[in-house]
């Protein structure tokens, strides 16, 4: 993708006036379009010779943001129903909220992500029961729930497992799978649940979607481990960490002063004015306190959370934006 950004700019900028792909996301039950613009960069493209002409554009932002991946679905009657550009499909849809979420659902498709997701309920989007990103290592750590369409021959069902499995060696915490049920007997999606309510705040279907949810299983392990490929990519954890000098972000709150290796100052979170214990560790990235009684310490991000009573998310957003 050449200059990725500016392009889903222009594609956001088309939605906002779009009719007739409005029109089509009303049909899949999103009412308020300008949320999905603003909230997950969704777009359209009406230019003719442009790949995407007559698609929705659903980008894809790897954990630091980063505009990775694109796919779209068509909003006229155009084959084929999707199209992707990017290097592989190595991430989820709304992958760069995972790193906020303790609890994420993983469900296929962009348009279930999002009808989740417009409830304010944590999901990514796996394209395709295939295509388990590479990049399912980041899901390390989490309680996960793969919420899978009912079909008649059972292929949501056995994706969903296929997935599990996967997932199941990677995630120290929880695996469960949840049934969207048929209708009388016919295939069933999120999407189409969400699109089926027309209460105005989406109420049924989020009833529904909780009930489902509660009736998840806890994964039985079915098939023999995969092997997981060692990854080298870097963490978004590690990422803060080096990009950004704990040294240089906390001179500008305590003045240090240096003894031996240690950085010293007076502790901005507790009275003292004799002998400074406020400690920065230049080495490993850290800082402690060691006044009686007080013990603050951390990263830089637990510092500006001590300081500014600071969400981590919050923490971070203000390191990207004065640092
Ligand atoms: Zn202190």
């Amino acid at each position: 993708m050449n200059n990725p950004l500016s392009k889903i700019n222009s594609y956001k900028k088309e939605l906002y006036k779009n009719k007739e792909a409005r029109d089509y996301l009303r049909t899949r039950g999103f009412e308020d379009i300008d949320f999905l613009i603003e909230e997950f960069s969704v777009g359209c493209c009406s230019d003719s010779g442009d790949f995407y002409c007559g698609y929705i554009t659903f980008p894809i932002f790897d954990l630091d943001n980063n505009p990775v991946y694109m796919t779209g679905r068509n909003f006229k009657n155009l084959e084929p129903s999707h199209k992707h550009i990017g290097s592989s499909i190595n991430y989820f849809f709304n992958h760069n909220d995972i790193f906020y979420e303790d609890d994420l659902i993983l469900v296929e498709g962009c348009l279930d992500a999002l009808s989740l997701l417009y409830i304010g309920l944590p999901s990514i989007g796996i394209l395709g029961v295939n295509n388990l990103p590479e990049n399912y290592i980041d899901l390390k750590d989490k309680n996960i729930i793969i919420l899978f369409d009912s079909d008649k021959n059972e292929a949501g069902r056995i994706g969903a497992e296929k997935i599990a499995d996967m997932l199941y060696s990677t995630i120290t915490r929880s695996v469960k799978i949840a049934k969207i049920p048929r209708h009388n007997k016919d295939k069933m999606d999120v999407n189409m649940l969400f699109s089926a309510d027309k209460t105005k705040d989406k109420t049924e279907f989020e009833d529904k979607i909780y009930r489902i949810l509660d009736n998840a299983k806890e994964h039985v392990f079915v098939s023999r481990p995969p092997t997981i490929k060692k990854k080298t990519h870097r963490t978004y954890t590690d990422n803060w960490k080096n990009d950004y000098d704990i040294v240089k972000i906390i001179n500008d709150y305590v003045s240090l002063e240096s003894e031996g290796n240690l950085l010293r100052g007076f502790c901005p979170f507790h009275n003292e004015s004799n002998s400074p214990s406020f400690t920065v560790y230049e080495d490993t990235q850290s800082f402690y306190c060691w006044g009686a009684g007080c013990g603050v310490g951390g990263t830089i991000i637990d510092f500006l959370i001590l300081q500014y009573d600071f969400s981590f998310k919050k923490a971070l957003e203000f390191l990207r934006i004065n640092y």
